[in-house]
């Protein structure tokens, strides 16, 4: 899916250097395994909670690719 089709489902977008995180806060489960992954990418303390640029982009996409829902997703640049 490309950035256009993320945001038009409702997806928000958290840019980095990179890579660009998106969230879609209505599909989440809670499972908490970004924060888990790494404290200070996904922190829900912070705004914004995500931080898409403080870890390696590769990193950044192995945890998303455990997020159960898919209520994260991400585009590497
Ligand atoms: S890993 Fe996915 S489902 Fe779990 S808290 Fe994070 S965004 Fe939500």
């Amino acid at each position: 899916m490309n950035e256009k089709e993320l945001l038009e489902q409702g997806y928000r977008e958290y840019s980095g250097e990179k890579i660009d995180v998106f969230f879609k806060r209505e599909i989440c489960e809670h499972a908490a395994e970004c924060v888990k992954g790494n404290g200070e990418v996904f922190d829900v303390e912070r705004r914004p909670w995500i931080m898409a640029d403080a870890a390696d982009a590769d990193e950044v996409a192995a945890i998303i690719d455990r997020c159960p829902s898919k209520a994260l997703k991400y585009i590497k640049k």
